[in-house]
C-alpha cells in the first residue's frame, strides 16, 4: 500500500499512529535543524516534519526534495506546538522516519498555489498543473457533485439515461457545425452534435417517455470568455406533458441541485416571467432579479416639450441608480463614454439627480420644469439620493443598454453577490425573430419548438407575433437551461420549416427523418436542455466556465496544451480523400 491515510485525514486524535502519506511537496522550510514539509494531494495538505534526529538518510532526501516532487512518508502523527487554525490538519504533524521519492519533478512553470503567478496562456499549456491548484480540485469536485445529484434526482424522477451519437448529419439551422471526414464514404461528411435534439425527440417516438443524458455538444462559434467550442449539457425530454409539468419537474431538479450542493434552500415556487416583461422592465431575456432597479418607460411623458433627442425617439426609457445623487461630472462623463462604446451603443446619457434636500437638477433643465420631473422620479421610483439615468432612440436598442447599464450600476453598487442567488423561469418568447439582412425568420430557440395554442391561427397573418411554447430557466442574469413543447404534427412541422425560409425539398432532406418519425404515432412531448459546465461555474460563485472543464479550449479554440487542432499528414488526407487548399489571406 502506497498510503494509509490522504493528506487531508489526519486529525489530533490520531496523533500516536504511524502513518504513510504519498502526495506532492508544496513547499519546503529549512530551519537549520530542522526541515518542514508541505505534503499535497487533492484531499489537503499535511505538515511533514524531518526533525534533528532524524537519520542521516532522511536528511539528505530531504534536502534534495524540490517543489512538486512526488515523495511517500511513514511517520508518527503528533500534536503541533504551534498549530494552524487555518488548515484542517492543522493540529498535527508527521514525524517521518522514513522518506522516499517516488519520482522527481522540474521546478513547476508556475506556482501551484490558490493565487498562482502563472499567466492564463502558460496555465493552459500546462493545464495538469493547473488541476493540482486548490480552485481547480475544487471546481471538479463540485462537478463531480452535481453530476452525482442530477442523476440520483432524475434516476428518481424515473428518467433514463440514454447516450445518443456523436457522429451525426450537418444540418445548417443554428450553429456552425464541426464536420469529421467519413473515410468509408469518400466526399462525405459527418457533423458532430449541436445538441442531441433531434435523437431525444426520436426516443420520445420511440416510447423512451423520460429521457436525459449529461452530453457534449459541439457549435463551432466565435469564442467569449463564457464559452467553449465543446461544452456540456444536461439534455432532457419528456412525453404526454404540458409546459407547467416540465416547469415542475425541473424546478425540482434546480431546487434539488441548490440544497444539495450548496446548501441553498429555495421554498417557493419559481416566478414566471413573461419574456415582454422582462425585455420591458430588465431590457434583456434572462433578468438579474437579484437587484430591483427597474426600466421606467418615459416615452409619453419625455415628448412633445421640444427637446429633438427625445421627440425623434421611438422609445425613452430610464433606471433610477440608488444613491448616486453624489456622482460627480466627472463619474457622470466615465458613465457617458462607457453607454457609448459600441457593445452597449447608446448615443448619451440624459441624467436628473433628485438632492437630498428635495431640489431636482438635470442636464435637460432647458426642457423640463422641476415638477415634471419630479413626476418622472415618482414614476421611476427615484428617492431622494439616487439620480436617473435615462436614453432614447430605437426600442429595443435602448431596452438593451438601459439593461447593461443597469447590470453595470448594480456591479458598481455591490448589488450583484455571488452567495445571493435568483433564479426564475422566462416564459412566452417569440417563435420567430425577423432577420433584416437576410429577409427571412429565424427560430427563436428552434425549429421544433411549438407555438402557444392560442397564437397557432397568427402563423397565417402575423408570424412575428407568435408566442412559443418555450421556457428559458434564468439565475442572476445568467441562462443556465432552455427548452419547449415540441411540435409533434408533421403537418405543423412542415409549416414551421416553411416559414423558415426552407423549400419542402430541402426540409425533407435535411429533417425527412423526423417529420416521417412523427407520422408513426408521436406522442406530445417537450424538454430542456442546461449548460452543465455554466451551472457549475454560477455555483462556484466564477465567471467563466472554463475553470469548471478539466482540459477547455481557449480563446481561438486551441487546446494549449496538446496542441490541437494541427495539421494531419499527407497519407491520412489521401486516405480520407481530401485535399487542402487554404485561401491566401488566412
Ligand atoms: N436542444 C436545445 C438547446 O440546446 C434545448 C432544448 O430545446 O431542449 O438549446
Amino acid at each position: 500500500m502506497y498510503r494509509t491515510h490522504t493528506c487531508g485525514q489526519l486529525r489530533l486524535s490520531d496523533a500516536g499512529q504511524t502513518v504513510t502519506l504519498a502526495g506532492w511537496v508544496q513547499k519546503i522550510r529549512n530551519l537549520g535543524a530542522m526541515t518542514f514539509i508541505d505534503l499535497r494531494d487533492r484531499y489537503g495538505i499535511t505538515q511533514i516534519v524531518v526533525e534533528e534526529h532524524s537519520t542521516d538518510d532522511i536528511k539528505a532526501i530531504a534536502r534534495e526534495l524540490g517543489r512538486e516532487y512526488v515523495i511517500q512518508v511513514t511517520g508518527n502523527v503528533v500534536e503541533r506546538s504551534s498549530k494552524n487554525p487555518k488548515m484542517p490538519t492543522g493540529d498535527i504533524e508527521v514525524a517521518a522516519s522514513a522518506l522516499k521519492v517516488l519520482n522527481a519533478a522540474e521546478t513547476p512553470p508556475f506556482t501551484i498555489e490558490d493565487n498562482s503567478d502563472g499567466g492564463d496562456e502558460l496555465r493552459m499549456k500546462y493545464r495538469y498543473l493547473d488541476l493540482r491548484r486548490g480552485p481547480l480540485q475544487r471546481a471538479m469536485m463540485l462537478r463531480h457533485e452535481m453530476a452525482q445529484r442530477i442523476r440520483e434526482y432524475l434516476d428518481k424522477q424515473g428518467f433514463l439515461e440514454i447516450e445518443t451519437p456523436y457522429m451525426i448529419g450537418s444540418t445548417p439551422e443554428g450553429a456552425r457545425d464541426f464536420v469529421v471526414p467519413s473515410r468509408m464514404n469518400p466526399g462525405e461528411f459527418y457533423a458532430l452534435p449541436q445538441s442531441p435534439q433531434t435523437f431525444k425527440q426520436l426516443l420520445m417516438v420511440a416510447g423512451y417517455d423520460r429521457y436525459f443524458q449529461i452530453v457534449r455538444c459541439f457549435r463551432d462559434e466565435d469564442l467569449r470568455a463564457d464559452r467553449q467550442p465543446e461544452f456540456t449539457q444536461i439534455d432532457c425530454e419528456m412525453s404526454f406533458v404540458e409546459r407547467d409539468d416540465i416547469l415542475t419537474t425541473f424546478e425540482g431538479l434546480a431546487k434539488h441541485l441548490f440544497k444539495t450542493t450548496i446548501g441553498v434552500e429555495i421554498e417557493d415556487q419559481l416566478r414566471r416571467m413573461p419574456w415582454a416583461e422582462a425585455m420591458a422592465k430588465y431590457g434583456s431575456d434572462k433578468p438579474d432579479l437579484r437587484f430591483g432597479m427597474e426600466i421606467c418607460e418615459l416615452t409619453a411623458e419625455a415628448q412633445g416639450k421640444g427637446f429633438v433627442v427625445f421627440d425623434s425617439a421611438e422609445y425613452v426609457g430610464a433606471i433610477a441608480a440608488t444613491g448616486c445623487a453624489s456622482y460627480t461630472r466627472k463619474q457622470i462623463d466615465e458613465l457617458t463614454e462607457w453607454v457609448k462604446r459600441p457593445q452597449i451603443g447608446a448615443k448619451g446619457l440624459v441624467w436628473v439627480r433628485f438632492e437630498e434636500d428635495g431640489n431636482v437638477k438635470s442636464s435637460i433643465d432647458k426642457f423640463f420644469n422641476p415638477e415634471e420631473l419630479k413626476a418622472w422620479g415618482e414614476k421611476c421610483g427615484a428617492k431622494p439620493g439616487d439620480m436617473m439615468f435615462i436614453m432614447a432612440g430605437g426600442r429595443k436598442q435602448s431596452l438593451n443598454a438601459l439593461g447593461e447599464l443597469r447590470l453595470e450600476m448594480g456591479e458598481r453598487l455591490g448589488l450583484r453577490d455571488r452567495s445571493k442567488f435568483a433564479p426564475l423561469w422566462v416564459v412566452d418568447f417569440p417563435l420567430l425573430e425577423w432577420d433584416d439582412e437576410s429577409g427571412r425568420f429565424f427560430a427563436m430557440h428552434h425549429p421544433f419548438t411549438s407555438p402557444m395554442k392560442e397564437d397557432e391561427a397568427l402563423l397565417e397573418t402575423d408570424p412575428g407575433k407568435v408566442r412559443a411554447n418555450a421556457y428559458d430557466f434564468v439565475v442572476n442574469g445568467v441562462e443556465v437551461g432552455g427548452g419547449s413543447i415540441r411540435i409533434f404534427d408533421s403537418k405543423l412541422q412542415a409549416k414551421m420549416f416553411d416559414l423558415l425560409g426552407f423549400t419542402p425539398e430541402e426540409a425533407q432532406k435535411q429533417f425527412g427523418f423526423l417529420m416521417n418519425a412523427f407520422k408513426f404515432g408521436a406522442p406530445p412531448h417537450g424538454g430542456i436542455a442546461f449548460g452543465f459546465d455554466r451551472w457549475c461555474s454560477l455555483f462556484g460563485g466564477a465567471d467563466s466556465i472554463r475553470d469548471y472543464i478539466a482540459f477547455p479550449k481557449n480563446n481561438s479554440g486551441r487546446d494549449m496544451m496538446i496542441d490541437a487542432p494541427s495539421v494531419i499528414s499527407e497519407a491520412q488526407l489521401k486516405e480520407l480523400n481530401l485535399k487542402i487548399e487554404i485561401e491566401k489571406d488566412k
